[in-house]
């Protein structure tokens, strides 16, 4: 049977680290790093007769991440103690949220085929981090830092309803861009503060019931989601169609070769014991706290994106290059109130503005949205070419904080569409070229091109290239 006849069902646990200054149920630092074993205290390390009291902002992150994703905020949830043994886990169980999460229901939008989906969401639940083992340092020992223990995490699940490895990447991809901009997670899969595990099943195209699920965990990039999931759907699909039987699993990603392994069966996986954690009351959220919150948020990347291409005529491209990055976006929505010139505005925060971003941080103050709105004005109008503006007046912008039209004038930058000028610089050029102006005047008249890329070049951009362009034209045509 061709394996075309089986089609991919693939649902994602997403783990976000939330950005609290300290962790879910004590007063400890969340910092990453740090010495081993010192962002901890007798609440994380289990002491008898220590009680857990939970973090605000931790409930106030994760409702403004469900509000933002449409979740019902459920304005009672509950607690659970899940209860597993492993040394990194001092109490025995890790507090979670299991029969009565914080949000329920919900979506992830992604872009299909130009097209947005709806991604489903079963819930987004908060939770306690567990510590870190350390098990490969050449030693025939394991060790255990804590510092981890006790962060808060949301866990964002979705239904089983991607139907591919690219549209699982594009739901963390979306996750990622969202959890950041609302200050709600940093994002960063390299330090684990984004982490997602993918359960893929196969089954044959028109059946309606589920096949039996793997999980792949160990996922530290959206690209290596996709490479996991990919690998995962040749193998299932290769199993069903050759007769064999899927058996339940948690697997592992490796990296190196992009390939998974069993970790664990069906049989070997944990019974849980869920049950309402009696330390802490059930969390109540309030009408009006969830109204405030709602109240306070700003429309998310991919509306902005939309908004940006429909009513400021942004190319599509450059629109997503901008959504993707928080500061660029506020770069666009604060200097659109300064200058109507948008497309030019866009060009900039995508060209210089983006680069110096990537060499000198988002914390170089010196970029601000008027003086982009003024350089955007300058080029948009002729008044300085961009590549000119880029390479020589966007630097003494950032440098002296003066207005780009006034660095243009005084470094003699402006162009100019005078002709008697532009003369100048033209008859040079073609006097300097007799053959290729023969070549011209015997039709090969896409050299005009040429003749203009001298003109912009002896002139050190400052010819209004438009007015040249016409003058060269009608000085060959003599
Ligand atoms: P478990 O009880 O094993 O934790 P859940 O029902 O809680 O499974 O689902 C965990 C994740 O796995 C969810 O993201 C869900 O969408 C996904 N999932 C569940 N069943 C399947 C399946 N048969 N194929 C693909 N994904 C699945
Ligand atoms: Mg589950």
């Amino acid at each position: 049977m061709p394996q075309t006849q089986y089609e991919p069902v693939i649902g994602l646990e997403i783990h976000a680290q939330l950005l609290t200054r300290s962790k879910l149920f004590c007063g400890d630092s969340t910092e990453f790093g740090g010495e081993p074993n010192t962002h901890i205290s007798v609440v994380n390390l289990a002491y008898p007769g220590t009680l857990p009291v939970l973090n605000k902002e931790a409930v106030h992150l994760a409702v403004k991440l469900g509000l933002s994703l449409g979740c019902t905020i459920n304005s009672t949830s509950i607690f659970d103690r899940k209860n597993y043994f492993y040394p990194d886990l001092p109490k025995g169980y890790q507090i979670s949220q299991n029969a009565i999460p914080v949000c329920s229901g919900g979506a992830i939008p992604i872009v299909v085929d130009g097209e947005v989906k709806q991604v489903r969401l079963n819930r987004i639940h908060l939770e306690e981090d567990a510590g870190k083992s350390i098990h490969d340092d050449g030693n025939d020992y394991t060790m255990i830092d804590l510092n981890r223990a006790g962060t808060p995490l949301v866990e964002i699940v979705t239904e089983p309803v991607i139907t591919s490895a690219d549209e699982a990447y594009e739901c963390l991809a979306m996750v990622r861009k969202i959890v950041r901009y609302l200050g709600v997670c940093d994002g960063n899969m390299e330090e684990g503060s984004l982490r997602c595990d993918a359960n893929i099943s196969v089954r044959k195209r028109g059946e309606t019931k589920l096949g039996t699920k793997v999980e792949v965990k160990n996922l530290n990039s959206v690209r290596n989601v996709r490479r996991a999931i990919t690998f995962e759907i040749d193998r299932l699909t290769g199993l069903l169609s050759t007769g064999q039987e899927v058996r339940q699993q948690t697997r592992n990603f490796d990296a190196d070769t992009g390939t998974t392994s069993a970790l664990r069966t069906k049989e070997e996986a944990n019974d849980y014991r869920y049950f309402p954690d009696p330390d802490l009351p059930p969390v109540l959220i309030s009408k009006e706290e969830i109204s405030s919150i709602h109240n306070s948020l700003k429309p998310l990347p991919h509306e902005i994106e939309k908004r940006m291409i429909s009513e400021f005529h942004v190319p599509g491209e450059a629109a997503s290059i901008i959504c993707d990055d928080t500061f660029l976006i506020d770069l666009f929505n604060d200097g659109i109130q300064i200058t109507k010139n948008y497309q030019a505005l866009a060009n900039w925060l995508i060209g210089p503005v983006k680069s110096h971003l990537n060499e000198a941080g988002t914390n170089d103050g010196r970029i601000t949205p008027g003086k982009i709105a003024s350089l955007a004005d300058l080029t948009s109008g002729g008044t300085v070419a961009f590549a000119v503006a880029a390479a020589r007046i966007f630097p003494e912008v950032m440098e002296t904080g003066e207005d780009a039209l006034t660095v243009a004038k005084r470094l003699n930058l402006i162009q100019t569409d005078d002709s008697d000028v532009l003369n100048e610089w033209i008859e040079a050029v073609i006097n300097s070229m007799p053959e290729k102006v023969n070549e011209y005047r015997k039709g090969k008249k896409n050299l005009v091109g040429l003749f203009a890329g001298e003109v912009k070049k002896l002139s050190k951009g400052k010819a209004d290239m438009k007015a040249a362009i016409s003058l060269i034209t009608e000085k060959l045509n003599k």
